[in-house]
């Protein structure tokens, strides 16, 4: 139990520091991702406007994923092709980068662990449950967003 305690900090700890933003006095932050799949994520976690956010959101290759998931005690199901995972006591979100399929099974799949931190709940059903409103919201105000080429640069 030591041994894994010490490893999940060294996993933790190489992590270079990461960039954080505020979003509603809260901030979260974003690890390992390209400048536009981050820009992707958080324009769409601020549509969806979750009741409670991750601290921190890592983009993985497969291998790093896996190792995640095996210092986590977490049982990835591969029938179900997991492609994220959330660790609830850190509030952390993992996605398997390898794995990417484009922005709109980002926003499907972020929902759906969003849906774990809201209620707080490890079990797919009440994941699902919370999952679904945010994805209502995020197909409602993507089709009200201006366009990407339209949008102030930061
Ligand atoms: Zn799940």
């Amino acid at each position: 139990m030591k041994l894994a305690i010490w490893l999940a900090l060294c996993f933790v700890l190489i992590v270079p520091a990461a960039r954080t933003q505020t979003l509603n006095g809260n901030s979260y932050t974003v690890q390992g991702a390209t400048p536009e799949r981050e820009a992707a994520l958080r324009r769409q976690i601020q549509m969806m406007q979750p009741a409670v956010l991750p601290y921190r959101i890592r983009f993985v290759p497969h291998w790093q994923y896996l190792y995640a998931a095996k210092i986590y005690h977490l049982h990835v199901p591969t029938g179900m092709g997991s492609k994220m995972f959330t660790h609830l006591a850190s509030r952390s979100i993992f996605i398997d980068e390898d794995l990417y399929l484009g922005e709109e099974w980002l926003g499907h799949w972020i929902a759906h662990e969003l849906g774990h931190l809201t209620t707080n709940s490890a079990r797919e059903e009440d994941a699902e449950r919370a999952a679904r409103e945010y994805r209502m919201r995020l197909k409602e105000r993507s089709r009200n967003a201006i366009p990407r080429s339209r949008e102030p640069t930061i």
